[in-house]
């Protein structure tokens, strides 16, 4: 039997190992926290996975929330000027399929403890790069899932040609709330130039259905003012004065809003980074990361979940396919490649957010205030990111499309 050793027990890592587990591979799964502790522990994203994504979970069987989750019905999306009381383009588009957003932390300790369940084998610990030649030498295939940051940055390092970031663009802050006003129960998506973003979006956690209230700030622009609050009634009141001044068509969304805690908030930012997603150790093996560890987007479109999910369905097929061949570093390159193929397009669709928006994509966001065609394509580009580049990635054909349907429409 194949034996796999995956790091990282999120979104990508333990999709993927409860795929190989049903289809009879040994797996390993190495976590540095128990699903008690991730389950208890800090709130981790908003997490809102879209329809495509959704589906591969309900292959296999891991969609245990379909039932209470309150559905992420359509994006609403409004722009306006510092200062200014109402938005200058605000629409609504329902999505074709609802999204969910089902807090990781219930999510991830609920899989772990599955994936324990069904037969995987759980080490807890941190694994360090060092510790990676040693599964390299128990199992056919070593993946490391262990989410962003530095810590394999000696395995997988960045690629300056995918990457064009090398600073956070955005200071992040989310706080899920109890009691919300009246809002949109899709994702509402704020735009305010020179300031950043603003969304809120229902989603359901271990406690029951809550909202989480995240903001995207321009850093050193006058919304990134999060960073060192640790109180959690100041973090709350910090984000309904954000709301008041900035987003105040959607100040009612906090305006009674209860935290529960200081584990329900979390303020930090996000260097995006592609790396290269195969590993050599210095023994000469060869390893392959996923999800964030291969590719760290800034959270501005909600993609990094989506791409977790992505990436597990991606790797799962490959693996498959290769039958008993050995899981070589040439096999690796054309997973890595695979994804790459899919993540580049929610890559450069979420790099874009994060620069200042472009007249044809501000016409195109106009547009769709009288155009439901349009808004419903710009929608959908959060569950289909490969329809960014051939149409907003292009001022000329962006333009032609806008003139077509007002032709059309006419
Ligand atoms: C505020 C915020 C909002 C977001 N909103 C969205 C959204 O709406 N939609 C969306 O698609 N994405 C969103 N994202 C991004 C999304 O959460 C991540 O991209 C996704 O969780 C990545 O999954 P992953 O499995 O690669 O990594 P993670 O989910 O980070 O999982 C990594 C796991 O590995 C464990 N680990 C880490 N190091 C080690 C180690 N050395 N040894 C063993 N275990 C280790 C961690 O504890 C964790 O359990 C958001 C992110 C943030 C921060």
């Amino acid at each position: 039997m194949r034996h796999i050793v995956i790091v990282g027990a999120g979104q990508a890592g333990s999709l993927l190992a409860l795929g190989l587990l049903a289809e009879g591979y040994r797996v390993t799964m190495v976590s540095e926290r128990t699903a008690e502790q991730i389950g208890n522990g800090r709130v981790l994203s908003n997490q809102c996975v879209f329809e495509p994504a959704l589906r591969h979970e309900r292959a296999l069987g891991l969609n245990h929330w379909d039932g209470q989750v309150p559905p992420v019905t359509g994006i609403a999306f409004d722009a306006g000027m510092p200062g200014s009381a109402d938005p200058f383009i605000s629409w609504v588009s329902p999505l074709d399929h609802p999204a969910q957003s089902v807090d990781q932390r219930l999510k991830m300790s609920f899989w772990l403890n599955e994936f324990v369940a069904r037969g995987g084998e759980l080490r807890i610990a941190r694994a360090t790069p060092e510790d990676l030649a040693g599964y390299a030498r128990e199992a056919d295939l070593v993946l490391v899932a262990a989410g962003r940051g530095p810590q394999f940055d000696s395995v997988f390092p960045r690629d300056d040609a995918r990457s064009p970031y090398s600073e956070p663009q955005r200071g992040i802050t989310l706080h899920l709330v109890t009691a919300p006003g009246d809002f949109y129960q899709g994702v509402t998506f704020g735009l305010v130039p020179g300031v950043g973003e603003f969304f809120v979006l229902p989603l359901l956690t271990a406690a029951g259905p809550k909202t989480g209230l995240y903001f995207s700030a321009i850093p050193g622009g006058p919304m990134d003012v999060f960073d060192g609050v640790t109180d959690a009634a100041r973090h709350l009141e910090l984000c309904q004065e954000q709301l008041r001044r900035f987003f105040p068509w959607s100040a009612g969304a906090a305006e009674d809003a209860k935290s529960d805690g200081p584990l329900d908030f979390l303020t930090g930012r996000i260097t995006p980074v592609v790396r290269h997603g195969v590993g050599t150790l210095p023994t000469g093996q060869p390893v392959l990361a996923m999800g964030d560890t291969a590719i760290t987007n800034d959270p501005i479109a909600g993609q990094g979940a989506n791409n977790a999910v992505h990436c597990a369905r991606i790797y799962q097929r490959l693996i498959l396919e290769h039958g008993d061949r050995p899981f070589d570093a040439e096999f690796m390159r054309t997973c890595f490649d695979r994804y790459w193929d899919y993540a580049r397009h929610s890559t450069r669709f979420n790099n874009d957010l994060l620069a200042p928006p472009p007249v044809h994509v501000l016409e195109t966001l106009q547009a769709a205030q009288e155009f439901p065609e349009v808004a419903h394509r710009f929608a959908h580009l959060f569950n289909d990111p490969s329809d960014y580049e051939p149409w907003l990635g292009d001022p000329e054909v962006a333009r032609a499309y806008l003139r077509e349907v007002a032709e059309r429409v006419a």
